[in-house]
């Protein structure tokens, strides 16, 4: 085994509980990456699931010693970090954290931005309070190499805001991460009988939209392990009730089609919708799984709160 994530948050926009999300769980975005056989831990995204791998941290990893490790954020949007103020490691004195992701807004640094949910409006504690020693690092698109063997490549995504996605690569195996992602679009995309409709502006559009795509594309090529936005069906996605084109989330055909050309080995979808019941979901990814079938190797799961998966 050289890389293991286990999902403690896989809902995108807000936490779900309820008996209708017990099967594939409720929480938002956190991963829990483990490399090699010294269990190295990186965290992907402070979502409300990293509440529960504290505990687990708590009880198993702060036996043999101080927590000492790094988040990386894949955007600063509330659901995928809200968890952060519950992640208890920061109140421990001797844990050692760095947190890097990508900012926006330049004027507020990522201690701002991540740490200002501690600030007694919101919370009881406030930043300056915690015993743990963080370091805050903005991110870019950057190829990195973290020590011991393992590499880090990032890649900005489609979204309202800064996204990056996370390549690691450990041990000949890579594990991807392209959320929250929307495909390119057009942006002169428009009808021939449009009175504006410039058949130039259109192609140049188009062919813009899917250099862009194929560079994501290239980003997650050959992935062991690909976590996915799946936020939407196709349908919700072109004639839902508003359409959801624009969200800044793609489609699980846009997700299935992308990484099966990437010749990705297992895609996991993630980032389901609040809306989206455990038996929807189900029903959903069995029906996708029938109509590749035959035609892609590829493993598609269903990112479930709780499972690990390895490569
Ligand atoms: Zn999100
Ligand atoms: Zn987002």
């Amino acid at each position: 085994m050289a890389i293991r994530l286990t999902f403690w948050g896989v809902r995108g926009s807000i936490p779900t509980p309820g008996p209708k999300t017990v099967t594939y769980g409720g929480n938002t975005s956190c991963l829990e990456l483990r490399f090699g056989a010294e269990d190295r831990l990186v965290i992907v995204d402070a979502g409300s699931g990293i509440r529960e791998l504290a505990g687990k941290l708590l009880a198993n990893d702060l036996k043999k010693g101080p927590i000492r490790t790094k988040i990386f954020l894949s955007h600063t949007h509330w659901d995928h970090i809200m968890g952060y103020p519950f992640f208890t490691p920061i109140f421990i004195p001797k844990t050692e954290l760095d947190v890097y992701g990508p900012v926006s807004f330049e004027d507020d640094p990522l201690e701002k931005v991540v740490g200002d949910q501690l600030r007694y409006r919101y919370f009881p504690v406030r930043q300056e309070e915690l015993a743990a020693t963080i370091r805050y690092t903005a991110l870019k698109e950057s190829e990195q190499d973290l020590g011991g063997g393992l590499r880090l490549r990032t890649k900005y995504l489609n979204h309202p805001i800064l996204v990056l996605g996370y390549r690691f690569e450990f041990e000949g195996k890579v594990l991807c991460t392209a959320y929250d992602h929307e495909p390119y679009q057009n942006v002169f995309e428009m009808e021939p009988d449009d009175p504006r409709y410039d058949a130039e502006a259109v192609k140049e559009g188009a062919d813009a939209a899917a250099g862009e795509n194929e560079k994501v594309m290239q980003f997650f090529r050959g992935a062991d392990l690909l976590v996915h936005d799946s936020q939407y069906t196709n349908q919700e996605y072109r004639h839902g009730k508003p359409p959801k084109k624009g969200w800044g989330h793609s489609t699980f055909e846009w997700a299935i089609n992308a990484a099966h050309k990437a010749r990705v080995k297992h895609l996991v979808l993630f980032h389901h919708d609040p809306d989206r019941s455990d038996a929807e979901l189900e029903g959903l990814v069995n029906g996708y799984r029938a109509s590749i079938a035959g035609k892609s190797r590829m493993q598609v799961s269903i990112a479930q709160e709780g499972r690990t998966f390895e490569v």
